[in-house]
């Protein structure tokens, strides 16, 4: 199938289930990003910030960008005046940054808290108590250019199926208390960011509303070189 055949199904597929369908197209070059808007996409997702602006410069204005990659306090300026939204937040340093360039740019940075769910070493994200310490304190009260959206995380990488689902169950009751806890008069807490190409659907049954697809939808991606990350 091509990419535009496997945007169309996989749109109809999520839309009938209403989870947003992020196009993950890190190492794609940008006349495949072009096939899938063509097709209808308009949310696409990078993990480098250079390839992202990058991109960003080559393709149509009306795409909403996400970052899904861990971000350096000092990349942040690259991406405040036109990034729809940071999917990987892991601390109030990162968030106090971003504050600070969106406003430079006068606008508000929509965010995700990237939860660390997954039961390796490697990923980034923040624990559960580390979460609810941020959302408490003073300094992220203190922000006024940044919106917390929701929570994004990233299952182990795992063939046990039982292991994705708890995973991802922890994280939707999770998502869930905080709504309770920290956001119940804000409309605006409502993207739980789960799944991707080899667990979406798991993801989608445990409560996920947007998954982030790359080689579902790209094919699978060679070893990237971009560098300076
Ligand atoms: C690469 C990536 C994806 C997409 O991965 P696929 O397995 O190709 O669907 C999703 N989320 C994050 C954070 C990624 O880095």
């Amino acid at each position: 199938m091509s990419i535009a055949d496997n945007i169309r199904s996989l749109k109809k597929e999520t839309g009938d289930l209403n989870v947003k369908l992020l196009a993950v197209s890190k190492t794609k070059p940008a006349t495949e990003l072009k096939e899938a808007y063509d097709a209808g996409q308009r949310l696409f997702g990078e993990n480098m910030v250079q390839e992202l602006v990058e991109k960003q410069e080559q393709l149509p204005a009306d795409i909403e960008w996400h970052l899904i990659g861990h971000l350096q306090s000092n990349k942040v300026k690259y991406i405040a005046p036109f990034i729809s939204m940071i999917q990987s937040v892991d601390s109030i340093k990162l968030l106090q940054e971003i504050n600070k360039h969106a406003l430079k740019n006068n606008r508000t940075i929509d965010c995700l808290l990237q939860i660390y769910i997954a039961d390796e070493e490697t990923k980034f994200g923040l624990g559960f108590d580390e979460a609810i310490e941020l959302l408490r304190g003073d300094e992220f009260k203190a922000l006024t250019n940044v919106r917390i959206r929701g929570l994004m995380g990233i299952a182990t990488n795992t063939d046990n199926e039982k292991q994705v689902k708890e995973e991802y169950y922890e994280l939707k009751t999770f998502f869930d208390g905080i709504k309770t806890s920290f956001f119940r008069k804000d409309d605006l807490f409502d993207t739980l960011s789960m799944g991707m190409s080899a667990d979406y659907k798991i993801a989608i049954e445990q409560g996920s509303n947007m998954v982030r697809l790359g080689s579902t939808i790209f094919g699978s991606r060679v070893v990237k070189h971009w560098k300076n990350n």
